[in-house]
C-alpha cells in the first residue's frame, strides 16, 4: 500500500494514487509538461493550464489520477479530497497494523 499524492495548486489539485496506476503512459503522452517522471515531484501542476490538465486527467484509463477545482468551480471539491486523503491513510495504517483484507 503506497501514500497518495497530493500536488495543490490554486486553481486546482491533483491526485495520484500509485496503488491503480496501470502504467499506460496516457498522461505522459497527453501533457509532458506536467506529467514527467523524471522529475522527483513528477506531476508540475504549474505547467500547464488547470482546463487542461483535467482533461487529460479524464483520460487516465486507472482512476490513478483525479483533480480537485477550487472552490468557486467546485465547492464540495476539499470535503472530497479530505476523504480520499483519509481513506488512503487508513489504508496504509491498516496495512500496517496487519489488518484483515491487507494480507
Ligand atoms: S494515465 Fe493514469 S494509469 Fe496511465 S500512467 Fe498515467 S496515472 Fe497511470
Amino acid at each position: 500500500m503506497k501514500r497518495l499524492q497530493v500536488y495543490p495548486a490554486p486553481e486546482i489539485t491533483v491526485t495520484f494514487d500509485p496503488n491503480v496506476c496501470k502504467h499506460s503512459g496516457v498522461c505522459l503522452m497527453t501533457l509532458p509538461a506536467v506529467f514527467d517522471v523524471r522529475r522527483a515531484r513528477w506531476i508540475d501542476v504549474d505547467a500547464a493550464a488547470a482546463d487542461r490538465i483535467a482533461d487529460a486527467i479524464d483520460r487516465c484509463p486507472s482512476g490513478a489520477l483525479k483533480y480537485y477545482r477550487n472552490a468557486s468551480r467546485d465547492p464540495d471539491a476539499a470535503d472530497r479530497l479530505k476523504a480520499a486523503v483519509d481513506a488512503n491513510a487508513k489504508a496504509l495504517a491498516d496495512a500496517a497494523d496487519g489488518s484483515p483484507g491487507e494480507r
